[in-house]
């Protein structure tokens, strides 16, 4: 049926970079031989899903959305692809997204934009804007999306979805194509809570194959979310109204409805408290260079020889240097281009320290915004994004505006903390879906299922 769903509306929609086809019926029907065999299945078993094409598929090609990893299939597949298996998940093919995860509007692919299925004329957010398009138009039930800054929380906000960045070294990193290591996490889309927990206690947990992951041993996010839906669950919840992150900026209908769902908390037993983030409005302009920094690191791997496609010069001599140089200039578009400029710069002897150790200062400072609002709430709110859905080219040719867009969800990536958008209706405007981002301390990702359900 999801085959039959996207057969009917990708052409148009464009979520899908790869469809799994044949394999995923195959898929499907061993798992249905194995459940009249009487055999154990996994937890999901039968569950289609799509897959950001930033994650590592060893039966499916794995580009990133770059035309330098045109073709290119992996030895192997990433830790989440792997469980996800393990757990009798079928995948149904790669979604689109901005070349390398760097963008918010998916309009960076090397392969064409993807539509919001809300309105055609306007994005899907990004990066992974094919991710949640496709849970949004009912193309798959669940999606793996990766976020760096918001690539997971903004798309399942402008698509009225839900979309989780776990806690920094929660899930496995090993086989996604990295962006920047320090910032990069993978995560849940869905249309409910629930289901995202359900992803996310597949895709969760210690992997020996990540340095950077976590040892400790989760709850169930499913029975958190499960928590969510009792009575009086948010009762005595103190919920920090994020002040630098609310109000002068943010479209009315987006304001509007996130008041609203104060209100519908509090009347739920919640208290709600404003809490200030003073250094929250350094987080976009340090992010634009902890990342560049981090990215144009991680790209220089992209040579011509290990990965992807080869580019001879037009002319003259075929020295090793002079092919990668042709390769990646025909390989990487305008905006990563910019950002390996941006980073490489910024890690440059003489403005090391001006920009980059700077930009680490401020990093810290955030955390400790953090650490002092968690002191005294529980969960923090903000609207997932200052606007809902924009129109094609409303950003393209302005970085600046493309990357303002950020400025909700980054924080929560600088500091390593886990942040869930989830829908809270429709701006009265113009008739699009508003996300409400909730964040919790590192390691409380059960906190936001729970919070996350009792609101939905
Ligand atoms: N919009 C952010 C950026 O362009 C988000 C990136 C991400 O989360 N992958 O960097």
């Amino acid at each position: 049926a999801h085959l039959d769903r996207i057969a009917a509306v990708d052409t148009d929609l464009h979520a899908f970079l790869h469809v799994a086809g044949d394999a995923a019926l195959a898929t499907a029907a061993r798992i249905d031989a194995q459940r009249a065999a009487g055999e154990a299945l996994g937890p999901l078993a039968g569950v289609p899903i799509a897959i950001k094409d930033v994650l590592a598929t060893q039966d499916m090609p794995t580009t990133a959305g770059s035309k330098i990893l045109e073709g290119w299939i992996p030895p192997y597949d990433a830790t989440v692809v792997a469980r996800l298996r393990a757990a009798g998940l079928v995948p149904l093919g790669k979604t689109n997204m901005d070349e390398f995860a760097m963008g918010s509007s998916t309009e960076h692919s090397a392969y064409g934009v993807t539509r919001n299925p809300w309105d055609r004329d306007r994005i899907p957010g990004g990066s992974g804007g094919g991710s949640a398009a496709a849970v949004s138009a009912y193309e798959a039930p669940l999606a793996l999306g990766s976020d760096t800054g918001g690539s997971i929380r903004q798309p399942a906000a402008v698509t009225g979805s839900v979309g989780v960045k776990p806690t920094y070294g929660g899930v496995s990193r090993y086989g996604a194509i990295a962006l920047a290591s320090s910032l990069d996490q993978v995560g849940p889309v869905s249309r409910t809570v629930y289901d995202s927990a359900l992803l996310h206690d597949v895709i969760g947990g210690h992997d020996p194959l990540d340095s950077t992951s976590l040892s400790d041993s989760w709850p169930s996010m499913a029975a958190a979310a499960r928590a969510g839906l009792a009575d009086g669950a948010l009762k005595g919840v103190r919920v920090g109204v994020i002040k630098e992150l609310s109000g002068d900026g943010f479209q009315a209908g987006v304001s509007q409805r996130f008041t609203e769902t104060l209100a519908l908390m509090s009347a739920a037993g919640a208290e709600i408290v404003e809490v200030s983030a003073p250094n929250f409005e350094y987080a976009v302009a340090a992010y634009y260079l902890i990342l560049p920094a981090e990215a144009s690191s991680n790209l220089a791997r992209f040579d011509s020889v290990r990965f992807g496609i080869r580019v001879n010069p037009a002319e003259g001599s075929l020295t090793s240097e002079r092919v990668m140089a042709a390769t990646r200039e025909a390989g990487f578009g305008p905006e990563v281009k910019r950002r390996i400029i941006l980073g490489t710069y910024a890690l440059s002897t003489g403005y090391y320290d001006a920009y980059y150790g700077s930009a680490q200062k401020v990093r810290t400072l955030i955390q400790r915004d953090f650490e002092a609002a968690f002191a005294q709430v529980d969960v923090l709110v903000s609207p997932s994004a200052p606007t809902t859905a924009f129109k094609f080219g409303e950003k393209l040719d302005d970085p600046m505006a493309m990357y303002l867009n950020d400025v909700t969800t980054i924080p929560a990536n600088l500091a390593g903390v886990p942040g869930m958008s989830l829908p809270i209706g429709l701006a009265p405007e113009d008739g699009l879906p508003v996300g409400l981002q909730i964040m919790a301390p590192a390691k409380a990702d059960a906190r936001l299922y729970t919070v996350g359900a009792a609101i939905e």
